[in-house]
């Protein structure tokens, strides 16, 4: 009864919230620059709903280099103070702004649908998950009392210290799939350190991370501290990697913007570029695999927030045995999928998060039929009735594509999951390594020696054996480190885990005599 009723609970808060925003859709948003709320030169532009695109959220500023430019200034301002700021006294604003966000919740929730398509639970769990980030990152920098070391000595009367110490101005460039999470993550790791930070949204999801900046100032983090700047990747986002007077980028996005940037950034003089990248994950299901647990996984792996999460599954390798049997298993759940508006309750998948998805989407298909894969499922677009103003697609499986092709070794980024035959674990999981990524994996099966192969030999940064709740997917902050090998990361170390925080830290060492 108690369960029952607090879902219960959660269905009205939610509906409630999306109600509540129903009636502020349209609101004007400026930037922010040194705690002052600006007005772009060049005006708005419209974040509509990828539902529907006739319903606008809001109107943001179709900021500058110019702005970016400001933004800067007024953060390399800032850190002269919050620099100095005690470590503790940052840690308290970060945990206060967990509260603020966690009273939140469902507004952000419901906004999030909105902007980008998720279904309340995706979206909740993206606001939980940024939640986790602010404290994790906040007992992070308490459990390592400010990453402050005592060392050795050499003679009596000396005292040395290794302190690592923030460096200044960090551009935060996100990504519009985890609208909340990633730009929390991003901006609070940076900023608990004692940096400042410029952060830009993804165009396609302004509006959470507006809601992430108001939710900052109002916990304590002054004005200056962080910064919000709308505006396209070309311009504003440039801006961000060429400035000279930026320390460092912490950047989440596709490896092609992530690798110019990264070149760009590096080329005018050493500085540390913290990406995270795309990826081409895969799933083992070996013939000792339970298969309606692994059909369950995968399911999930490829068509949560359909298919549009890094971490998304998008290759299965299957071993021949029992491929019919998974495809058929997996095909049955696909078919069951209920499609349509996320902010309705029994909706599984919502929209694609723009146009230039939806066309790739049709072209992914287009692409499978020219090598002669076969699709088991799905394929196709949905137009008519309540489909007609959004980007909505039908989940889709694959079977036998060449692997050469493009649907096995590129990140497609909707949902779209290929499901490949293998005779034995080796040739799977050399299979598996075979793409330029490295970010998950996963393995069905019940033999502990198989899994423990995969978890030797496989190149990738996350790693799952027998997940049902997402083959690939679904990272949680203090439990798996989010990290990407290969081209799916630039520093080898993972968001939410331990050695996440001293990435924006420069050690220097302290030493006086007495
Ligand atoms: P994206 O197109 O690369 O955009 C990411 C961010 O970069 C956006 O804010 C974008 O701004 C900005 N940008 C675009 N061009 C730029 C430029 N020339 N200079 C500086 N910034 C620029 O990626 P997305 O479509 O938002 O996100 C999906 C991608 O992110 C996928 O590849 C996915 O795998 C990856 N991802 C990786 C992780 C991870 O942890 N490894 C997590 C989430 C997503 P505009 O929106 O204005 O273009």
């Amino acid at each position: 009864m108690k369960g029952v009723g607090r879902e219960t609970e959660f269905h009205k808060q939610y509906e409630d919230a999306v109600q509540a925003f129903r009636s502020k859709l349209g609101a004007t948003y400026p930037i922010i620059i040194g705690g002052i709320e600006v007005k772009s030169t060049e005006g708005t532009f419209a974040d509509t709903s990828p539902s529907d695109t006739n319903v606008t959220l809001g109107y943001f500023q179709k900021g500058t280099r110019e702005d970016a430019k400001r933004a800067v200034e007024a953060a390399r301002e800032a850190f002269k103070g919050w620099s100095l700021v005690d470590y503790e006294k940052r840690v308290a604003i970060f945990r206060k702004a967990a509260d603020y966000m966690s009273e939140r919740k469902f507004k952000l929730a419901a906004e999030m649908s909105f902007e980008n398509g998720k279904n309340r639970y995706e979206a909740m769990a993206d606001v939980d998950e940024a939640i986790d980030f602010l404290r994790y990152y906040a007992m992070q920098l308490e459990e390592n009392q400010g990453y402050v070391h005592e060392m050795s000595k050499l003679i009596q009367s000396e005292h040395a210290k290794s302190v690592l110490r923030p460096y200044g101005v960090w551009s935060v460039i996100a990504p519009f799939n985890f609208p909340l999470a990633i730009a929390t993550g991003m901006t609070s790791g940076a900023t608990i350190t004692g940096n400042t930070v410029v952060l830009k949204p993804a165009t396609d999801t302004p509006l959470l991370s507006y809601e992430l900046c108001q939710i900052l100032y109002l916990a304590g983090v002054p004005p200056g501290v962080v910064n919000y700047v709308t505006g396209s990747g070309s311009t504003v986002g440039a801006e961000l990697v060429e400035n000279k007077d930026v320390a460092g980028v912490v950047f989440t996005g596709s490896y092609d913007v992530g690798a110019r940037s990264i070149s760009e950034f590096e080329n005018s003089s050493p500085r540390p570029f913290v990406a995270e990248m795309g990826g081409k994950n895969a799933t083992i299901v070996t013939e000792k695999a339970d298969l309606d647990k692994s059909a369950e996984g995968v399911f999930r792996g490829a068509f949560g927030f359909g298919g549009q999460k890094c971490s998304a599954c998008s290759r299965v390798y299957v071993q021949s045995s029992v491929k019919d049997e998974f495809v058929k298993k997996l095909t049955e759940k696909t078919s069951q999928i209920k499609i349509g508006d996320p902010t309705e309750k029994d909706v599984f998948l919502g929209p694609l998060i723009n146009e230039s998805a939806y066309k790739n989407y049709q072209q992914d298909i287009e692409d499978a039929k020219k090598v002669d894969a076969k699709i088991v499922f799905g394929g196709e677009i949905l137009k008519d009735g309540k489909y007609a103003n959004g980007y909505f697609v039908k989940p889709t499986v694959v079977v036998d594509a060449p692997e050469d092709s493009k649907i096995v070794k590129s990140e497609l980024f909707v949902p779209i999951v290929v499901v490949e035959p293998f005779q034995n674990l080796e040739e799977a999981i050399s299979k598996v390594n075979d793409v330029v990524y490295g970010l998950t994996a996963g393995i069905f099966s019940n033999d502990k020696n198989e899994i423990e192969k995969f978890f030797e030999k496989v190149e990738a940064g996350v790693l799952y054996a027998n997940r049902t709740s997402g083959s690939t997917t679904g990272a949680v902050v203090g439990v798996q480190s989010f990290v990407g090998w290969k081209k799916s990361g630039s520093s080898g170390k993972g968001a939410g885990g331990p050695w996440y925080l001293p990435q924006f830290l420069h050690e220097q060492s302290q030493t006086f005599y007495d």
